[in-house]
């Protein structure tokens, strides 16, 4: 039965990926529960990603021997290979190896090298007594099947094939261990697989904030990403990723495939694009900043120090970033920013005007070039008629002049504060950016 269930290979459709596809399967109770982030599935994916092997699927199963004989003989009904991590450690719910030995017809067998170099292995810990019996049932493996060294561990991983070249990878679940073994045993394997110059994933991305997921797409509509791209797109409170993906060209083309991609989405979007790489827009800011010889200070309420967090985060930023004040209080905006009492009277602490006195304080009191105040209501309680949860104001003073704006937030306390200190930052950036323009003018 389990042979026939094996043999059933669908032909797969046209491919949009590189020559070996491969599913991956993580084992584990502790993942489906939620216990346990299953950090081995994305390791794997980029590690394989990059060597140029597509990932097709990925699956999570219980310890459970059915599900795991069941999800591994569906996956190699579509793909070429499967790898497995988890469950194959010597306690009673590690079932991987039993589970599938059966699948693939199998009867299990003590590999005597292995009981060897566990016996050595316990005898070099200095551990007493004999080896383990639990430890000896490491050793068992499905006869026909070779063994992935584990060199960061007990439990040796299994590579086993059937007669349709069918194979199945059996890798340990702890991370530490599976990643060893990927690296020292089944990457070198896959690449002899994979041949010369073969098709890879890359990736490359560009960072936009300050627009609309949805006004990004508008854009693009109009523009042509060269055509073997696959554009996805990532919105978040930073603002909205653009990830443009090559999985059908070998290396060099891919490279330059995704260098023309971005070139045109760019041209697109230009004055909304931050980065074309994984960076905080904090640490561009910062370099802007210091390209421009430009010093900056802050001034917080509702982002409590979020923004001098980020600007600090970079090592080396100390030629740019002169301090901060977290002024929650309205009595701490007056006596350490000199913001007016008069200002926080008339208009309220979270108004324009007040976030343009704390940015004038910040400003001063620093000896910053920049200042930058931020006032608002991050929620929940705290929203007054015209001023709802989300209102945040934000003023950058500069030495080229100052702007003073309202805005509004959407999402918890927590996204509130931190869609509101990225908009800070976008609006430092723009005005660094902005005066080096004038200066070329
Ligand atoms: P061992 O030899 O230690 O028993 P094993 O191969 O049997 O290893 P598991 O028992 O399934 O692996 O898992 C060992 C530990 O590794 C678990 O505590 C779990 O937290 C962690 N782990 C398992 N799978 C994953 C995964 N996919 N991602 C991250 N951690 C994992
Ligand atoms: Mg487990």
């Amino acid at each position: 039965m389990d042979r026939q269930r094996l043999g059933h290979r669908r032909p797969r459709e046209a491919s949009r990926f590189p020559r070996v596809h491969v599913e991956i399967i993580t084992i584990g109770d502790e993942l489906l529960l939620g216990h346990t982030i299953d950090t081995n599935g994305a390791h794997l994916g980029r590690a394989l990603a990059a060597l140029g092997v597509a990932v097709t699927r990925r699956t999570v199963v219980s310890d459970d021997a059915d599900a795991i004989a069941d999800a591994v003989s569906t996956a190699l009904g579509r793909a070429d290979g499967v790898i497995t991590t988890g469950g194959l450690g010597p306690t009673s719910d590690d079932r991987s190896k039993p589970a599938i030995a059966a699948l693939f017809g199998r009867t299990m067998a003590l590999h005597e090298p292995t009981v060897e170099r566990l016996h050595a292995r316990w005898a070099a810990r200095g551990l007493p007594g004999e080896l383990p019996a639990a430890n000896r049932q490491q050793a068992m493996i499905p006869s026909g099947a070779a063994i992935l060294e584990n060199q960061h561990g007990t439990a040796p991983g299994i590579w086993i094939e059937n007669d349709r070249g069918g194979w199945v990878a059996m890798l340990p679940g702890v991370p530490r261990e599976m990643r060893g073994m990927l690296a020292d045993a089944l990457l070198p394997r896959l690449a002899v697989m994979v041949g010369n110059d073969p098709p890879v994933i890359r990736s490359r991305m560009l960072r936009l904030t300050g627009i609309p997921e949805a006004r990004v797409a508008d854009v693009l509509r109009d523009v042509s990403i060269p055509t073997p791209l696959a554009l996805a797109y990532l919105p978040g409170w930073e603002g909205v990723d653009l990830r443009l993906t090559s999985s059908t060209l070998p290396a060099a083309s891919a490279d330059a495939c995704l260098a023309a991609g971005s070139a045109v989405v760019r041209a697109a979007l230009d004055e909304f694009v931050y980065a074309d790489r994984d960076i905080d827009l904090a640490d561009v800011v910062v370099a802007a900043l210091r390209g421009r010889g430009w010093t900056i200070g802050v001034a917080e309420s509702c982002t409590g120090g979020l923004l001098g967090a980020r600007l600090t985060a970079m090592g080396g930023a100390s030629d740019v970033v002169r301090g901060g004040v977290i002024a929650y209080h309205n009595e701490v905006k007056t006596s350490l920013l000199g913001v007016p009492e008069e200002v926080l009277a008339a208009h309220g602490a979270v108004s324009v005007e007040v976030a343009a006195a704390m940015a004038t304080g910040a400003r001063s009191r620093t000896g910053a070039d920049v200042g930058v105040g931020i006032t608002g209501i991050a929620g929940p309680a705290g929203a007054t008629p015209g001023k709802p949860v989300g209102t945040v104001c934000i003023a950058i003073e500069t030495p080229a002049g100052a702007v003073s704006e309202a805005g509004h937030f959407i999402g918890d306390r927590d996204e509130i504060r931190r869609r509101a200190t990225q908009a800070a930052l976008a609006q430092v950036l723009f005005a660094a950016s902005r005066t080096s323009v004038d200066a070329c003018t």
